[in-house]
């Protein structure tokens, strides 16, 4: 009878553990696999820095500088979305020395990016910039492809589909150009973030909130190209 007793509070424990263990076990993955980014690696290119300034606004502002603000932002949109993010810099600098680098110092430079890209084994590739033109009136992100890359191509949609819906009056197509940064990774697209010759959009793109907002339609466009069969 004792043995009976044993055994049966033996059983009953195990029950126990087993039930205790159930949520801990299942909940942790499923939660995991609810991030629509949840194991992929994201090459984060904030376009420009140190020597190489970029453009210049209609008001002042520098175009490296708002390059690296606006993708610090979207790595924090990106990593809330389960992703893990690889930045091509973190500050501003070059990844080259221009006085010491002989022949072609922007494509060496741009190599040193893609070779961060590389290591790293992203599956994708996001290079931030701003726009310019000589009519200050135009305006809207932008999103550009590799030519003859359809990966590239699939990408750039879904991410100017998503900012032509954070910003109505975008009415904006995605195009196709020719971007060295876009030649190491199948999915990797260059979006310029709108018109820095534009001073109302110049001061938009000046704006935390903006930047963030913007920041949460790129990486929202990117879980939409994933999501896609
Ligand atoms: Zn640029």
């Amino acid at each position: 009878m004792k043995e009976r007793v044993v055994a049966l509070l033996v059983l009953l424990a195990g029950l126990l553990g087993f039930w205790l263990g159930q949520p801990f076990s299942e909940a942790r993955p499923a939660a995991a696999a609810a991030l629509p980014l949840a194991g992929k690696v994201v090459g984060v290119d904030p376009g420009h820095g140190g020597y190489d300034a970029g453009c210049t606004g209609a008001g002042g502002a520098c175009e490296k500088a708002l390059n690296l603000e606006v993708a610090l932002q979207l790595r924090e949109a990106l990593e809330a979305r389960g992703a893990r993010v690889v930045l091509s810099r973190e500050t501003d600098i070059a990844l080259i020395d221009p006085e010491n680098t002989p022949g072609y110092k922007k494509r060496k430079e741009l190599t040193r990016r893609l070779e961060i890209f590389a290591a790293a084994e992203v599956d994708c590739v996001l290079s931030v910039h701003m726009n310019e033109f000589t009519d200050p009136a135009q305006h809207g992100a932008q999103v550009f492809y590799q030519t003859g890359a359809p990966e590239s191509e699939t990408l750039a949609r879904a991410l100017q589909a998503s900012l032509c819906a954070f910003d109505p009056d975008n009415d904006r197509r995605a195009n196709a150009g020719d971007y060295y940064i876009l030649t190491g990774t199948p999915a990797s697209a260059l979006v310029e973030c709108g018109f820095l010759s534009n001073p109302e959009e110049e001061a938009r793109l000046l704006d935390r909130d903006y930047q963030r907002a913007l920041a949460e339609a790129v990486a929202d466009g990117l879980a939409a190209y994933f999501a896609a069969p």
